[in-house]
């Protein structure tokens, strides 16, 4: 029976039976994805949840439940909203946790900038809602975008319009005014709406964020309307001009324009009036009758922003000090041990299921061997020296948006006779010897490709969101493949179709979890990854110490596959000039360059990498920066005293612009910038016919 006459073989019941169904396991698995704690369903058994979902809904329209998975905040944006394409990104922010953590990022923008006088801070609380970016034209609201991945949203202008404190315009002579924001509601809202709900028999919200993003991303605006949302503006995007010098002076102008803006916000001198202004707002937390989970300390002077820019898409000159956790006290069942694709055995505590902060726990992790027996490497007690036993009641937190993580014993409810925990010296995947490094926290499977769960794992991470992302194909699919002997390694994907075979659809089919179309479109969503990005390629094989950062950034400075692996296989020795020239790329430190030239001399593996490449068309990744300017593509190097800029300024500026920064001359360097001291340096690209520039020539070339 095919899909559709399945369908309509529903009746109106079973339908709206499954509806309600559908609405609650895909919100338990956005939930589950959400908070990272163990996805509860693969991304293919999703997808096939939400066709099912939107199947239904399109033969029995007027059975669209107001919680469906359709118009809701999910793991994949909704269809239903066209995508809006940020003029300038909407990035996230670091975090800090601590005093400690605000003044290290206080005297790295100090650092940065080469000065020592206090820097001028805006505090403000971080409201826990979701991002709108507002964009006015002549005064006009013409477009309103949720935050998406940063770089591209949706287009919710419709819902938005009906919120209150949303201008529909604004009196204003700026061509272009671009006000970003938190939409967010107020408890007693919340309170109100779930009561309604509960008395129609609609879905509750867990939180008053889930309850504000489900109502922005409402496919029917006359729902959002009902919805009591609120709007805080606090940020500028695209502007046609500005319309202050400073942070503090754009929120006045915000509120001159009609914008509600948060009261609590305050300029502070220094790191002292930060955290004061941090523990004024901690305190009055539970009065403000809104959901707050920290508090946003930016640079004031936005000619400061300007110079610090960003690094790994968040920027230098804010940050978010986040309120403690919550934490709840629960039963250890368990310590189970997972082996990752780098061979590390990590302890899992297997717990009662626990409610932290909202979120249902089952699962934490117990770092390693020494967290569990209660000291650090270097015999430094941990918890007051107390080790974890299976049975002992432990205090359990969640940090932000990670993995539940057990914080303490409670070591007066320790049961009689419960043991220490003795950490397997074998791995419990391939009986392979279990090493720890010295100087290493974490002990490694030494089976190699020989390790199941490694091989697993490592398929797995090929696969993921970050890498090659295969519609269809994810961790579920990839570990059942695994085990019927179908792919084995990488390569194993690509050539999946010709070795099965005109029979292979049908044995797919076959498989649990696979019906006609979804067997027949997993072929297509491989053949379409064979297009792919260089930095992809470089972070889906899996080398340690190499993530996501680290394969843009070797992406970008070598910009096509075959100059990396020249580059990586030359700098086999650690010695000599391909090895200096990767250790010179900005941000790749030692590590990473020995693990990677490490991994790819490594027999087996670079056996694994021949067999890969030839099944895939790669494509060349261009540098970062704006790719416009003079200096685009140029590769520089700075040498000598710099007078009006540190280095790490200077560097930064070059790479904006798309130029590169290396450390050394060769004969692939366009411009040495030479200040007051500059030696050896400046000698040898006298004599290898470099452009030298000084500090002012270098800053004038750039227009700046
Ligand atoms: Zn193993």
């Amino acid at each position: 029976m095919s899909a559709k006459s399945k369908l309509n073989a529903r009746s109106e019941a079973e339908a709206k039976a499954r509806l309600e169904e559908l609405a609650s396991l895909m919100l338990q698995a956005d939930e589950a994805y959400h908070n990272r704690d163990a996805p509860v369903l693969s991304d293919a058994d999703y997808d096939a949840l939400k066709a099912e979902n939107q199947q239904l809904e399109q033969a029995f329209p007027h059975l669209v439940r107001e919680d469906s998975a359709s118009s809701r905040v999910g793991i994949a944006p909704s269809s239903g909203f066209s995508k809006v394409k940020h003029s300038v990104s909407m990035l996230s922010l670091g975090n800090a946790f601590d005093a400690e953590d605000v003044a290290s990022f206080v005297a790295s923008i100090q650092r940065f900038l080469g000065v020592s006088d206090d820097i001028e801070f805006t505090a403000e609380p971080k409201i826990d809602g979701l991002s709108l970016a507002l964009r006015y034209e002549n005064g006009q609201l013409v477009l309103a975008a949720t935050r998406g991945d940063g770089k591209t949203g949706e287009d919710v202008t419709a819902n938005a319009r009906t919120i209150k404190s949303v201008p529909q315009r604004i009196e204003t002579d700026i061509d272009i005014l671009e006000v970003r924001g938190e939409v967010y509601m107020h408890h007693k809202d919340f309170e109100a709406l779930n009561e309604t709900q509960a008395k129609s028999g609609q879905k509750i919200f867990a939180n008053p964020r889930n309850a504000a993003a489900g109502s922005l991303r409402q496919l029917d605006s006359k729902i959002t309307s009902k919805r009591p949302l609120m709007f805080f503006a606090y940020s500028l995007g695209e502007i046609s001009r500005p319309l202050g010098e400073t942070q503090s002076e754009t929120i006045s102008a915000f509120e001159a324009l009609g914008f509600s803006t948060n009261p609590l916000t305050k300029i502070c001198a220094n790191v002292d009036e930060l955290i004061a202004h941090y523990s004024d707002i901690q305190n009055s937390r539970p009065d403000l009758g809104y959901d707050i989970d920290g508090v946003v300390y930016k640079v004031n002077s936005l000619k400061l922003q300007d110079r610090l820019g960003f690094r790994n898409n968040s920027p230098r000159w804010a940050i978010a000090h986040k309120f403690p956790a919550e934490t709840a006290v629960t039963e250890l069942e368990a310590i189970e041990i997972q082996v990752g694709r780098t061979g590390a055995l990590s302890p899992v505590a297997r717990l009662k299921p626990v409610t932290v902060g909202g979120v249902v726990v089952s699962n934490a992790t117990l770092h390693n061997e020494d967290y569990i027996a209660g000291h650090d490497g270097n015999g430094a007690p941990i918890r007051g020296g107390v080790d974890i036993r299976v049975g002992d009641w432990v205090t359990v937190y969640r940090a932000g948006d990670v993995i539940p993580k057990v914080k303490d014993v409670v070591l007066a409810r320790r049961p009689e006779g419960a043991k220490p925990y003795v950490f397997p010296s074998i791995c419990p995947e391939c009986q392979s010897a279990v090493v720890r490094l010295d100087g290493e926290a974490v002990a490694r499977c030494t089976g190699g490709l020989v390790c199941p769960a490694q091989t697993v794992e490592k398929l797995k991470h090929f696969v993921s969101r970050a890498a090659f992302d295969i519609e269809g194909l994810g961790a579920k699919q990839v570990q059942a493949f695994f085990q019927d002997g179908w792919v084995k390694e990488p390569a194993d994907i690509f050539t999946l179709r010709s070795r099965l075979g005109s029979g292979g659809l049908q044995q797919l089919q076959n498989m649990e979890g696979w019906g006609e179309v979804s067997a027949e479109k997993l072929f297509d969503a491989i053949d379409d990854k064979r297009k792919i990005e260089l930095n992809r390629l470089i972070f889906a094989l899996g080398i340690r110490h190499v993530g996501e950062v680290g394969a843009l950034l070797l992406a970008q400075s070598y910009e096509n596959w075959q100059d990396f692996h020249d580059a990586v296989v030359a700098a086999g020795g650690h010695d000599g000039p391909a090895w200096d020239a990767l250790n010179e790329i900005d941000g790749i430190g030692p590590t990473m360059a020995a693990s990677l030239v490490d991994a790819l001399s490594d027999a087996q593996f670079s056996q694994v990498v021949d067999r890969l490449i030839p099944h895939l068309d790669i494509l060349v990744v261009e540098s970062a920066g704006d790719q416009q300017s003079v200096v685009a593509g140029k590769t520089i190097v700075f040498t000598g005293t710099l007078e009006q800029m540190t280095r790490a300024e200077a560097k930064a500026r070059a790479t904006s612009l798309g130029a590169k920064v290396s450390g050394s001359v060769s004969s692939k360097t366009d411009y040495l910038v030479a200040g007051p001291g500059a030696g050896s340096k400046l000698e040898k690209a006298k004599s290898a016919g470099v452009a030298t520039l000084s500090e002012d020539e270098w800053l004038e070339l750039i227009g700046r």
